[in-house]
């Protein structure tokens, strides 16, 4: 397996970074998670925009343009001979000192990792999942803003502990104010009567790419309404259906949170119909991975 490193393609043993790296110090960094389905890879240039987006918004300059990332992305599938595959895209700060100063960090730390998916299990689809809410509150905007995909995931890792210590495979989180953020690694959605309702990004959501599909095939597709929306966990107890969204998850329904069952039980018909859309979408569209 080749690894792309710093604008050159090594072998997985030699494809490391160096201990004084502020990615691995600090957390100072952002990065993406891709899939590409069928030779093409999904929703490329809005995943890179993104990228560049939680940069910007750290002040870390990508020393690449987004085509030479776009380039980057699909020459390392290429080479690895893959077509189905999980992509990880990771900026650092770079190799400095033991500071914090960035100033020292000359030069970022650009990699990308192609690998074969692992998937949830085929029973989660089929029965839905069963989550809890966590304890471990979302990052305050003001303090870090979630919408920032950067390489600090310790909030997100310290609920999913929780989740696993609770045998769940996911879990939400609230914002400071109780209302609906998110999960660790997914957005996630309710209907009720006919209405998609999400947590806007502002009450601590990223912006998932996911997400974003899925309003609009919610608009487009089943022709219902869509509102972004604060909601507390009550709202989801009570919901018709519940589901979760993210690029390695795709469209995942909720059956059961906190040991309540959600409606009947069983993954609701709009959110079935969802899954099809997206696994669609996914199979049709995308950036060719094949030089054209
Ligand atoms: N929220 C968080 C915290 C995430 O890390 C992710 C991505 N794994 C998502 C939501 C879903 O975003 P996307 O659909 O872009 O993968």
């Amino acid at each position: 397996m080749k690894i792309y490193l710093n604008g050159q393609l090594v072998d997985k043993e030699k494809a490391t970074v160096s201990v004084f790296d502020h990615g691995l110090l600090y957390g100072d960094g952002v990065f993406e998670g891709i899939r590409a389905y069928n030779g093409r890879v999904f929703k490329l240039v809005e995943h890179i925009d993104r990228l560049f987006n939680s940069a910007r918004a750290i002040l870390l300059e990508i020393s690449l343009t987004k085509q030479q990332i776009q380039e980057a992305v699909l020459e390392t599938l290429r080479v690895n001979q893959l077509q189905d595959a999980y992509i990880r895209l990771v900026v650092t700060r770079g190799s400095g000192d033991l500071g914090l100063d960035p100033r020292h960090c000359t030069k970022p730390t650009i990699f990308i990792i192609t690998d074969k998916i692992t998937l949830y299990p085929v029973e989660f689809y089929r029965d839905g999942l069963s989550v809890i809410t966590s304890s471990v509150k979302r990052n305050i905007s003001e303090a870090l803003s979630p919408a920032i995909k950067s390489l600090n995931y310790l909030n997100n890792v310290l609920a999913k502990i929780e989740a696993i210590r609770q045998n769940a495979p996911e879990a939400i989180m609230l914002n400071r104010e109780g209302y609906v953020a998110e999960c660790t690694g997914d957005n996630i959605f309710l209907f009720k009567d006919n209405v998609l309702i999400t947590p806007p990004t502002w009450a601590g959501a990223l912006e998932g790419i996911t997400r974003n599909v899925v309003m609009d095939l919610t608009n487009r597709k089943l022709k219902l309404e869509v509102r972004e929306e604060i909601f507390t966990p009550y709202h989801l107890y009570i919901a018709d259906e519940v589901f979760l969204t993210g690029t390695a998850a795709e469209v995942i329904p909720v059956t059961k949170i906190d040991g309540r069952i959600i409606k009947d039980g069983k993954p609701g018909k709009e959110t079935l119909k969802l899954m099809k859309a997206f696994g669609e979408l996914t199979r049709m569209t995308g950036v060719p991975i094949r030089r054209k």
